[in-house]
């Protein structure tokens, strides 16, 4: 971590600085607090503030920093809200910011064809906000209320990606400014094509390191006609994930299949005021029509009740399910919160959904070995689920700890023919994991890297090393 931040830093020189404030005026910010805000994310990495933060508002605006730094050889960071986990955004050699958060216009909503395009600056909240009168909605749900560039930029997933797919299924399209400041568009509104290469799909997953995105084609869906959320809670933590592995090979189209174990419970208890039995336990959401919904939760309470749960717990009205998902969604909180002073760091895999039982139990058996605090949570139903360490930053000890036990779960998720993650990606916190899991494949990632960023000014340090 620290030797990441230690590389070299190219920083901008006085006479680029002043042709971007003559660019974007106030929108240029080189005051401390807000670079260091701009070289964090949510995890326990350290700051790498970058020299300067620029807020771009339009395609242009980025195409016209992003020439400028090119030409001085600067290094750019795309920015959207900052709550990726692996190091994204910290600006290891310095470089400027480019912040799309003011890029937050809904350019075209096409209920016709269940499409929208919006600047990358929208988040996925402020798109369902607009949405709210046309009977369609956006599913994908990181939980966080991250921006629809990054979520893109991230190939970003959650908890509705067991029925709606991640990024990489509902981004139809892009506008993207590379790294030279050409301004390209990938994809379009067709629901397929076979026309060449799939830039789209190449950008999608690209963590601001081959062009900065500055517009997303996205998919929309009907809001079902119904839907219901449940509760249930199991004696182990097997029979909670055998439910899971049951009820995905039997085809039920669960919406939402979220795991929590014990540890997590408590937190979220603890963090939520509420009183769910502090046993592992999986929050449900079901979506169609009247009959299919009571179809499908009768399937899924039978398969559970054969796995010894405890009878589930509705929540069929709207303010009940928000209620319901707003504490999963503070899950991480609610875990750093039980150690005043603590860090989180998060990190996930993800499995082949046959071998999910056997990937989590193993990992479970090494948190109680390690001593570490270190809830386990899951979209288990696309067999990816996650570990919360919560550290002291500053205990060699622990992170050591920590780290071994991240190691022995990545590889063991490899073994299992897995990924080293489902949907954080690598920034700079799991690179060295890429070539265990592609092999010489990431030679052919740093071809397209080194043909697409000649001179490695795009977010450099993360997914490839040069
Ligand atoms: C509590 C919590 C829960 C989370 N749960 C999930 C989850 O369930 N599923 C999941 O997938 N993720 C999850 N995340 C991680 C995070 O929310 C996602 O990775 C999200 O997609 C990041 O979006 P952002 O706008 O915050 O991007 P940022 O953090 O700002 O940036 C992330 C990366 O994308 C690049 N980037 C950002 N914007 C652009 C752009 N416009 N063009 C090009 N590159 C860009 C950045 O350079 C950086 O490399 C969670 C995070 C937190 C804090």
């Amino acid at each position: 971590m620290s030797a990441a931040v230690a590389q070299r830093r190219i920083t901008p020189s006085a006479a680029l600085l002043d042709h971007l404030r003559q660019l974007l005026g106030d929108r240029l910010s080189t005051a401390t607090a807000v670079r260091e805000q701009h070289g964090r994310d949510e995890s326990y990495h350290v700051t790498a503030p970058p020299d300067a933060v620029a807020f771009a508002r339009s395609t242009e605006e980025v195409s016209e920093i992003v020439k400028a730094c090119a030409a001085a050889g600067v290094p750019v960071i795309p920015f959207g809200t900052g709550t990726s986990l692996e190091g994204h955004v910290a600006a290891l050699h310095g470089g400027i910011s480019i912040d799309v958060s003011q890029m937050k216009e809904v350019l075209r909503v096409s209920t016709a064809d269940l499409d929208c395009t919006v600047q990358a600056g929208v988040t996925r909240k402020q798109l369902n906000e607009h949405l709210r009168d046309t009977g369609l909605f956006f599913p994908i749900d990181p939980g966080a209320d991250a921006s629809l560039g990054g979520m893109a930029a991230t190939r970003a997933s959650g908890t509705n990606a067991v029925r709606y797919g991640t990024m990489r299924e509902n981004v139809l399209g892009l506008t993207v400014v590379l790294a030279d400041g050409r301004i390209i568009r990938t994809g379009g509104r067709a629901r397929k094509s076979a026309a060449g290469y799939d830039l789209t799909r190449l950008f999608v997953g690209s963590e601001g390191t081959l062009g900065v995105i500055t517009e997303v084609t996205l998919r929309l869906y009907g809001v079902p006609e119904a839907m219901a959320a449940a509760v249930c809670s199991f004696p182990t933590l097997a029979g909670a994930v055998d439910t899971v592995i049951q009820t995905i090979q039997s085809g039920i189209p669960v919406a939402r299949i979220e795991l929590l174990d014990e540890v997590q419970m408590a937190a979220i208890n603890r963090y939520s005021k509420l009183d769910y039995p502090e046993q592992p336990t999986l929050f449900c959401e079901f979506h169609g029509t009247a009959a299919g919904v009571a179809e499908q939760s009768e399937m899924v309470k039978a398969i559970a009740a054969e796995e010894g749960a405890a009878d589930f717990q509705w929540a069929t009205k709207p303010e009940d399910r928000s209620r319901l998902w707003a504490a999963r969604h503070t899950a991480y909180y609610a875990a750093i919160a039980m150690r005043p002073g603590a860090k989180g760091w998060a990190t996930d895999v993800c499995v082949p959904i046959s071998r999910l039982a056997e990937c989590i139990l193993e990992t479970k058996k090494d948190i109680v070995e390690s001593r570490l605090l270190a809830p386990i949570v899951g979209h288990v139903g696309d067999g990816n689920f996650h570990l919360a360490f919560i550290i002291d930053p500053d205990d060699p000890d622990e992170i050591a700890r920590a780290q071994a036990l991240n190691d022995r779960m990545v590889h063991r998720a490899l073994a299992m023919g897995g990924t080293c993650t489902g949907e954080h990606g690598i920034g700079y916190g799991k690179i060295n994991f890429l070539t265990a899991e592609h092999g010489d494949a990431v030679s052919v990632m740093r071809m397209l890297k080194k043909a697409l960023d000649p001179d490695n000014i795009m977010n450099p340090g993360k997914i490839v090393s040069p």
